[in-house]
């Protein structure tokens, strides 16, 4: 474990309460999108804790262990411009804020986060004013270069004032899939205040809680994922803070998202939404910790059961590969203890990563044809949420003998 580059948090992220309580202990790892080329393979890659609390006070689940995010996201090497589902889901998105909002040519968005610019062009294409905010510095500048005016900075109260005078205030400031890699939530919130225009709308959306919890998508648990949201504490979290949560809906993206809309006190209409969500929460139980304990013994049976076919197979004689390597198959591979000794290789279909090695494992990454080339007997979808898509596309594969392993929600053999 490496100390200079990650802290532990004692105060909830929230609320500020100090009374966390542990929930869920996952497997140390690296940073999960951390992935080498062959010059590094001889380095020993930090691995950091990644435990899980919820507050006693808020209700708010969050992990503790905290990476410094100069260290996670200077490489960052996702674009979301590059996954055709993420361009088309982040299209009718970006159509459907534009129609929800009333939004005209003229007026000021902002998007905190904002990757290559993907989002924003949606938004430019209706004759909006655009501004990017992303710490990376290699896809800020291809942002900039696409024609997406991009700040390549972390966003604080500092930013916000800044962009403020220089840019007027925003009609709409954006965070996706973000807000949940700050740390600094205090500088996140009291700069997107600073940013909002008087009937402003800040709109984000964040991995839900409900979802992690029903789908068992613990593997979206890494440190790039400091939050798992619900409703309550956050409506809490904004009222404490000047502003106020006024409607939320469920999406699909990511494995189940929330989306938030978030204006100053009494701007816009309380919707139905919230209070519904809200009671569903409760009545799973989400506010309590041995609700949590539960799901973490689930996890730990889902993990056993995985890796007991798997070393059944080996035992046999078998070959196994393993399909995709989004970030979250670092926590299932360390948490279920799935090495280079179980799965040979990862193909997966993105070619910035083929010819790379998997986080702190080092399990090559090849591109997909290998599967055709070297006819695994089996091959363990780590990128379990897009199982249906895979099988389907590689029916060839299954008609030529081999079996995919899908090992979440429910272990099957396909
Ligand atoms: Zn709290």
């Amino acid at each position: 474990m490496s100390s200079a580059l990650y802290h532990r948090n004692e105060a909830c992220r929230l609320c500020h309460g100090s009374r966390l309580e542990g929930v869920l202990s996952l497997t140390p790892t690296p940073p999960a999108n951390a992935c080498v080329g062959p010059e590094r393979l001889s380095e020993n890659q930090p691995r950091f804790p990644l435990d899980v609390a919820i507050c006693i006070d808020c209700g708010h689940v969050q992990l503790v262990d905290v990476v410094d995010p100069s260290y996670l996201f200077s490489h960052y090497v996702y674009a979301s411009g590059a996954a055709p589902v993420m361009v088309a889901h982040l299209e009718d998105y970006g159509r459907s804020v534009i129609r929800r909002l009333g939004l005209k040519p003229g007026d000021f968005i902002v998007e905190v986060g904002s990757n290559d610019g993907t989002f924003l062009r949606t938004f430019k294409m209706e004759g909006l004013k655009v501004l990017g905010i992303d710490p990376a510095q290699n896809i800020a500048a291809k942002a900039n270069s696409e024609g997406i005016e991009t700040l390549a900075e972390f966003f604080d109260l500092a930013v916000a004032q800044r962009v403020r005078e220089s840019h007027g205030p925003a009609h709409i400031v954006v965070a996706n899939h973000v807000f949940a890699h700050v740390n600094d939530m205090q500088g996140f919130v009291d700069g997107v205040r600073t940013l909002l225009g008087p009937d402003g709308v800040f709109v984000f959306e964040v991995g839900y809680l409900v979802d992690v919890f029903e789908k068992t998508t613990f593997d979206t648990i890494y440190h790039e994922h400091l939050d798992f949201h619900r409703v309550e504490p956050l409506r809490k979290f904004f009222a404490a803070n000047g502003l106020e949560m006024f409607d939320v809906e469920r999406s699909e993206i990511q494995g189940g998202s929330l989306r938030g809309f978030v204006g100053l006190p009494g701007a816009h209409p309380l919707a139905p939404a919230l209070a519904e969500l809200a009671t569903h929460e409760r009545k799973i139980g989400l506010d309590k910790p041995a609700t949590l304990r539960r799901y973490a013994a689930r996890i730990e049976r889902a993990g056993m059961e995985l890796t007991a076919l798997l070393k059944g197979l080996k035992a046999r004689g078998k070959t196994i590969a393993a399909y995709g390597l989004p970030a979250k198959a670092t926590t299932l591979m360390y948490h279920f203890g799935i090495g280079q000794d179980l799965i040979e290789y990862v193909v997966d279909d993105a070619p910035l990563k083929v010819g790379l090695y998997s986080p702190g494992l080092h399990v090559p990454i090849v591109a997909a044809s290998t599967l055709y080339e070297k006819r695994p007997d089996y091959v363990v979808v780590l990128a379990w949420n897009f199982a249906d898509a895979i099988i389907r596309k590689h029916a060839a594969f299954t008609e030529g003998g081999g079996r995919f392993i899908v090992p979440l929600p429910n272990l099957a053999i396909h």
